[in-house]
């Protein structure tokens, strides 16, 4: 799952990137409004974090112009204790939720974790198909009683594909779900990650979860 995250505190913007990434997600982060708008528009997304005050657009112009653009990610602002008017404000150009600083990372967490299943086909927390299970929660993976290790990429591309299940999933989507902005990779690179997944949940259990669709992408079906 890909973050933007649009903030201008230099140690706040760097501290949340550092702990989502940990959490293992991909986390693009500007520093001003401007930046912080192209990305919104320019880039997909699975959530926007919109700090209000901001160099150049604040978060507010920023939200609601994500939104004239037709664009539906969900969008968690954040605001300086007190400025009631502001989350109204928030609400009311179309953000989701929105948060008071100072924020505990804990908070923050549960937050995107809740954003993440308002979305639309993003339904239960805990992710299954058929024994495998995927928890977001925990970032634990388990085939019935085993657990399986993964790495961060392994991880990501299986939840994106999991929460995506029933549906062809191009390299590409999966280049720019799992993968921040700096990062310079091909569709050969997600291949590699690919197979590597395929070593670990699907030959030991004589199992076919991800499909290939020649020419295109991948697809994990539970029909
Ligand atoms: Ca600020």
């Amino acid at each position: 799952m890909r973050i933007l995250l649009v903030e201008d505190e230099l140690k706040l913007a760097n501290a949340v990137k550092r702990v989502l990434e940990l959490q293992k997600y991909a986390v693009d982060v500007a520093y001003d409004g401007e930046l912080g708008l192209d990305l919104a528009v320019g880039e997909e997304y699975d959530l926007i974090i919109l700090d209000i005050m901001l160099p150049n657009f604040s978060g507010l112009e920023i939200c609601k112009q994500v939104r004239q653009e037709k664009i539906t990610t969900p969008i968690l602002l954040l605001t300086a204790k007190g400025q009631i008017s502001d989350k109204v404000t928030g609400l009311d150009v179309g953000a989701d939720d929105y948060m008071v600083k100072p924020f505990s990372f804990e908070e923050l967490f549960a937050r995107i974790r809740a954003l993440m299943r308002r979305a639309p086909q993003l339904e239960d927390v805990v992710l299954k198909i058929g024994d495998l299970v995927l928890n977001p929660i925990t970032s634990k993976v388990t085939m019935g009683e085993t657990e399986i290790q993964l790495s961060a990429k392994e991880y990501t591309i299986l939840e994106y594909l999991m929460r995506h299940k029933n549906s062809i999933i191009s390299k590409e989507q999966i280049v720019s779900h799992v993968w921040d902005y700096d990062a310079d990779v091909l569709p050969s690179t997600v291949e590699v990650h690919v197979k590597h997944l395929r070593d670990k949940i699907d030959s030991p259990f004589n199992f076919n979860l991800i499909k290939t669709i020649r020419g295109f992408g991948y697809e994990i079906s539970d029909k």
